[in-house]
């Protein structure tokens, strides 16, 4: 099934977002945890890739997005989302990564362009996400094709306008969702939300959430995409620094407040950010499950 088809239902469609196992990590733990996080029946689980595209494209090395991808459509039963970059790769590497995902039975991908990896070089076959939704759409093999977006602008745009400008070109180019950056304000993205609806974007958009459970886990996300910290977060974040179960639960509390808030604002879709942590994402899926 194609994730924009959860949207036609009228309810909070509810995703989870997972990574495929990293060298240092044992891949049966992954998959026990990935079991686990499927067992909550989210509508759809995302697996994201590595940045520049090194485990999209999986030349001779496997392809770990591909593989959880398939353990979660084909073991699991739970519609998948493979992240795909396109910044590093050339078209004919591109087509091989979606026909394999094809064959494994994973109709949906969430298109990107991929940060600029300093290490890989770039390969001049895809500027933007647009161009990649544009060659998935003409490839045939009929995916669903999801984007993503920035409530507070994609970290390059010189302002949120522009870069809702450019969002619009990627919509028009195919893609049938968005699923936006993480933000602790939720003001942030209801303005977001407003700009992108004037200007004549009418997909989808799921709001995405990140519970927040160590210190040094938001100073890396913030560095990598910059969302800004509203004093209360990050009053929280001093008051429990030293404390990680009072912080975990301080985190989740927190995100359970932004999604709450979310859907009763009739949000059409909330992204979870669970970090692969199964005890967070059952927290708050227990928090919001009757919301849903
Ligand atoms: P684009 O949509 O191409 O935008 C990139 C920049 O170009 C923006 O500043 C935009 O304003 C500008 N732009 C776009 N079109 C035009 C145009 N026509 N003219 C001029 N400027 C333009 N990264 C990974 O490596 N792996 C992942 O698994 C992954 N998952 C993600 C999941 C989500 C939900 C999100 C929000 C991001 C994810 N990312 C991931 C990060 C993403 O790859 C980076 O943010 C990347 O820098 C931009 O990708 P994009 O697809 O949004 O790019």
């Amino acid at each position: 099934m194609k994730v924009s088809e959860f949207y036609s239902r009228r309810k909070t469609v509810f995703a989870i977002e997972v990574f495929p196992p990293k060298k240092t990590m044992s891949t049966e733990n992954v998959y026990s945890t990935l079991e686990e996080i499927a067992a909550l029946k989210p509508d759809y689980i995302s697996v994201t890739c590595g940045a520049g595209g090194t485990s999209a494209v999986g030349e001779g090395g496997g392809n770990p997005t591909l593989e959880v991808s398939s353990f979660i459509k084909n073991k699991c039963g739970i519609e998948s989302v493979a992240h795909l970059t396109c910044v590093a790769s050339t078209q004919n590497q591109v087509l091989r990564t979606l026909t394999s995902l094809k064959e494994a039975g994973v109709k949906n991908v969430l298109a990107l362009r991929g940060d600029i990896n300093p290490d890989l070089p770039r390969k001049t076959d895809f500027t933007y996400a647009a161009n990649l939704i544009e060659f998935i759409r003409q490839s045939g093999l009929d995916f669903g094709i999801s984007g993503a977006c920035y409530p507070e602008g994609h970290i390059e745009a010189d302002s949120v306008n522009d870069d809702i400008k450019n969002l619009k070109k990627k919509v028009d180019s195919g893609c049938e969702t968005l699923i936006s950056q993480i933000f602790f304000e939720n003001s942030l993205f209801d303005s977001f939300l407003e700009k992108a609806r004037l200007i004549g974007i009418e997909v989808p958009i799921s709001a995405g959430i990140m519970p927040v459970t160590s210190k040094t886990q938001i100073e890396r996300m913030v560095s990598m995409c910059g969302a800004s910290l509203p004093p209360k977060f990050t009053k929280m974040i001093a008051q429990y620094e030293n404390r990680p179960d009072a912080l975990r639960d301080a985190g989740i509390a927190y995100a359970t407040e932004q999604i709450v808030d979310l859907i009763s604002n009739g949000a059409e879709g909330i992204h979870l950010y669970a970090m692969n942590n199964p005890y967070v994402a059952r927290k708050i899926h227990e928090n919001i499950d009757n919301l849903l």
